[in-house]
Order: structure tokens, then C-alpha cells, then sequence
């Protein structure tokens, strides 16, 4: 692979131990990196050069993560890892739906970082077209189809389907989700969805899919590959 192709991952942790770790592994699995001590000087980074994914722990000096994110994301849909330090966080960062596209939480393994790193980059790829996915909607039956094989949904099923459909590759949080199922604002409790996630994976399974991914403590992601 040749220097000006690799993938640029702009790492932004003003721990310098924690940062000079991701750095070496981040290029050890063929990346360049580039190191960012303070969060004030991110958004002029990501105007300056080629950004193609950022990891951005949360508390840092100059402009904390948060502050970070929104202002990359007022100009750039460059992918987003945030690294958090305590999971209870990552419901309060969904919440601000600040368009990270993924969340770490500390302590993290460096192994961890780099595939959840990989995954982000696959799903931001140019592909011109958004990737399709393996299997299809039936509205009208409330079906779930792949190829000439089909499952019946449950209206709240099908909803939450559809929902995840919307935004593949993108955590979406258990109320998100409720709000998308429960039309009539029922009032359910948010791990209402788990039980409904769970008949859904049962469905795609008999089918041979697995496209539905749990990230802890937060909510669901529909991955397409
Ligand atoms: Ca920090």
C-alpha cells in the first residue's frame, strides 16, 4: 500500500501514553495516523487535510468532545469513533444525536479500536449508491423477504425494521426506536424494544442473517455486512 493511499485517522486524546498507543497501532494495522493533543484545533485539522476517520475521546482541553463533534459535523460527514470513559455517557451523547458514528467506551482494547476503526471506514467508502441491503421490506404483508423465502412481522416488528433500514451503519437508541414503533406514544418501557429486537433476530436467523448488532448499554445498528 503506498503512503499517499493509506487511510489518514486523525486521533485526538491529550493522553500522551493512550495517544502514542492508538497511534502505533492504528499504523501498525496499515493506517497513517496523526495525533491531536487538544480538541480546539480539530475542526481546522478537518478543513486543512484529508480526514477519512476521526478518533475523539471526550474530555479533552481547548474544546471538549462533544463541542467537537458537532462543529466536525457542521461541515464534514467524515466518520466519528468517540472514546468515552464511562458507558453511562454514550445515552447522553446519543441523546444530543451528535452524528458520532460509533462509541468506545475506556478502558478499550487497542484491538477493538482497530476493527470498530475498520468497520466505520468499510461503511463510509464511496460507493456512489448506498450499499443495498440483503433482504427486503414487504409493507403491505408486514413481511420480511429474502429471495423467495419470507417471515411475517408483528407491526411493531416491522416498524423497528424499517427504522434501522433508514440508517444502516448508525447506532440508534432504544427510544429512538421506541418512538419509531409505538406510533400511538404508548407508554412502554425502553427495554420493551430488546424483547421485539430479539423475535427479529429469531426471524432473520431462520432466514441465515444476522444483520442486527447490540451496542451495550446503548441501542441497535443494522449492519449490512
Ligand atoms: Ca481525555
Amino acid at each position: 500500500m503506498e503512503a499517499a493511499v493509506k487511510p489518514h485517522v486523525l486521533i485526538v486524546e491529550d493522553e500522551p501514553k493512550i495517544a502514542s498507543a492508538l497511534a502505533d497501532y492504528v499504523r501498525a494495522a496499515g493506517y497513517r495516523a496523526s495525533v491531536a493533543g487538544r480538541g480546539d484545533v480539530v475542526p481546522a485539522l478537518v478543513a486543512a487535510q484529508r480526514v477519512d476517520a476521526i478518533l475523539l475521546d471526550l474530555m479533552l482541553p481547548g474544546m471538549d468532545g462533544l463541542d467537537v463533534c458537532r462543529a466536525v459535523r457542521a461541515t464534514s460527514q467524515v466518520p466519528i469513533l468517540m472514546l468515552t470513559a464511562r458507558v453511562e455517557e454514550v445515552d447522553r451523547l446519543l441523546g444530543l444525536e451528535l452524528g458520532a458514528d460509533d462509541y468506545i467506551c475506556k478502558p478499550f482494547s487497542l484491538r477493538e479500536v482497530v476493527s470498530r476503526l475498520r468497520a466505520v471506514l468499510r461503511r463510509s467508502a464511496p460507493s456512489g449508491a448506498a450499499p443495498a441491503l440483503p433482504f427486503s421490506l414487504d409493507a403491505d404483508r408486514h413481511a420480511l423477504r429474502v429471495g423467495s423465502r419470507d417471515v411475517a412481522l408483528t407491526p411493531v416488528e416491522f416498524r423497528l425494521l424499517a427504522c434501522l433500514c433508514e440508517r444502516p451503519g448508525r447506532i440508534l437508541s432504544r427510544q429512538r426506536l421506541l418512538d419509531a414503533a409505538y406510533v400511538d406514544h404508548r407508554v412502554v418501557s425502553d427495554r420493551t424494544v430488546d424483547s421485539h429486537i430479539r423475535n427479529l433476530r429469531r426471524k432473520f436467523e431462520a432466514l441465515g442473517l444476522a444483520p442486527i448488532a447490540s451496542i451495550y448499554g446503548v441501542g441497535f445498528r443494522l449492519d449490512l455486512e
